[in-house]
């Protein structure tokens, strides 16, 4: 996939943005200077329309009469402005006729010609300003002022800042792409160096292979976000590192138990093949041999258990079941092993109480407790219990045995964990039976807790979520 790279895509925004400011700072530059000149323009337009009303004022009587006679001082007083000033007079004859008179330095006054009968002071204006200026419109600027009978026209030209204002504009045109160039520049660099310790963290992570789990990434990396994302693959390398590490010790662990066996199998062949041994004795040694491959058969299934139940590749059933039916079930069975010891198996009284999900492997986990109990317990009393707590219903082993030293709660649970290595073994212990019985309770939705004090003895309780009694049928 042809992506693009993020320092790309931050430069290409950055001076996109940047170009748009400077272009929009040019031409707010240009407005403003643009709206200053217009407003000076304005106030000297109005300076030249009060001087021009306040000479008029001092000579109306000498203009009174239609057509009549520019005092000459006004006159004089006009041209010396330039020629910038045009009076206008309206005067309305007997058949209401309206005729409009302007003055200007060209003495007398004259009468407007070309204006319609109904001429508004709107039409004046523009017969006016043709008058004035034969050129573009915005070229000149026009103030009209009204004084009674009089209409003062003020008009300047604003070439004068019409040039600087595009001198400005030219230079702000030319200046702006090298701006730009150096904009893009400045951006490149900077989102180089704002990207760099996220480069070192992707080389860091890269460098990271089977080998080097225990290394970890640098952090802080001098970047919040990115120290975040490193501290996350840190933390994630964690668990990686961890189950590669139970990975190798289970691989470790299982090679050994299994050797053990063979081990035992050799010396036992050896033996057995040697000179002058009788019939009686050669069956003796065939038959530990098939207990040794017994237990080595138990052994691979259970490996196979634990793998499959990893890899969620065991079906378990999600039903419904009669979890008192089990637990009797299992009690009975304990009953069995327990024969010939000085044990009593028993049962609190409960009311039937129904569980979710697989009653064959709760059977499992159930008999593996019980068989635990029994093992480890040499006199006393092994007591099956029902009990819930919200939603999951629990059943309980409580046993008057060995117990269990509190630093080694924690770890029963772990693949060939024992508290006694050799006596586990004696008594046909793999080590893998607690593993197993939580991996089934985990499976369906439910845990296993222990109690232990050492000495006195141990309560396993499996927890699994609880069902409702399905209404039995009349009988
Ligand atoms: P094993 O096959 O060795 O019994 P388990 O996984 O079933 O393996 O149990 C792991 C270890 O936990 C046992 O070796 C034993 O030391 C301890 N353990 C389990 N159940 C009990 C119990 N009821 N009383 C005392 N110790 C127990």
């Amino acid at each position: 996939m042809n992506e693009l790279r993020l320092g790309a895509v931050l430069t290409r925004r950055f001076t996109r943005v940047a170009w748009t400011g400077l272009a929009g700072y040019a031409l707010l530059v240009v407005a403003l200077f643009a709206a200053a000149a217009e407003m000076a323009l304005r106030r000297s337009l109005e300076h030249s329309a009060d001087l021009t009303q306040s000479l008029l004022g001092a000579y109306r009587d000498s203009t009174s009469e239609p057509g009549g006679v520019m005092p000459s001082a006004l006159a004089d007083r006009l041209v010396a402005m330039g020629g910038q000033v045009v009076i206008t007079r309206t005067t309305t004859g007997i058949s209401g006729k309206q005729d409009v008179y302007f003055v200007s330095p060209d003495m007398p006054a004259r009468r407007l010609e070309g204006l319609p009968a109904s001429a508004s002071p709107d039409d004046v204006r523009r017969v006016l300003l043709a008058a004035i200026a034969q050129r573009a419109r915005w070229r000149y600027r026009v103030l009209h002022r009204a004084a009674g009978a009089f209409d003062i026209y003020v008009v300047a030209s604003r070439e004068s800042y019409v040039v600087a204002l595009g001198a400005l504009a030219a230079a702000a045109a030319l200046l702006l792409p090298g701006a730009g160039l150096a904009v893009a520049r400045g951006a490149r660099q900077a989102v180089a160096g704002a990207l760099r310790p996220l480069e070192r963290v992707a080389a860091e992570t890269r460098a990271i292979g089977p080998a080097e789990l225990g290394t970890r990434l640098t952090s802080p990396t001098g970047q919040a976000e990115v120290t975040e994302l490193a501290d996350s693959v840190n933390r994630m390398l964690e668990r990686v590192d961890r189950a590669h590490r139970a990975l190798e010790a289970f691989t470790a662990d299982a090679s050994h138990e299994l050797r053990t066996p063979l081990t035992h199998l050799r010396a036992q062949v050896q033996w057995a093949a040697a000179e002058g041994r009788s019939e009686a004795e050669t069956r003796d040694a065939l038959g530990a041999m098939e207990r040794v491959l017994d237990r080595t058969a138990k052994l691979v299934e259970e490996l196979l258990v634990i793998a499959r139940g990893e890899n969620r590749q065991l079906a378990l059933a999600h039903a419904p079941f009669e979890l008192t039916a089990v637990v009797d079930e299992v009690r009975e069975i304990t009953e069995a092993m327990a024969l010939g010891r000085d044990l009593a198996v028993q049962a609190t009284p409960s009311a039937p109480r129904w569980a979710l999900g697989d009653a064959d492997r709760t059977r499992h986990i159930l008999l593996n407790l019980a068989s635990n109990a029994v093992r480890y317990t040499s006199t006393g009393s092994i007591t099956f219990g029902l009990e819930t707590n919200g939603k999951m219903v629990g059943v309980s082993v409580r046993d008057t045995g060995l117990g269990i030293p509190p630093e080694h709660v924690e770890r029963i649970f772990d693949r060939f964990f024992r508290v006694d290595q050799s006596r586990s073994r004696d008594l046909g212990g793999s080590g893998l039976g607690l593993a197993i019985a939580r991996l089934f309770a985990e499976l369906q939705g439910g845990h296993i807790t222990v109690q232990s004090t050492p000495g006195a003895g141990s309560t396993f309780t499996v927890w699994l979520p609880a069902a409702e009694s399905p209404r039995r049928p009349p009988p």
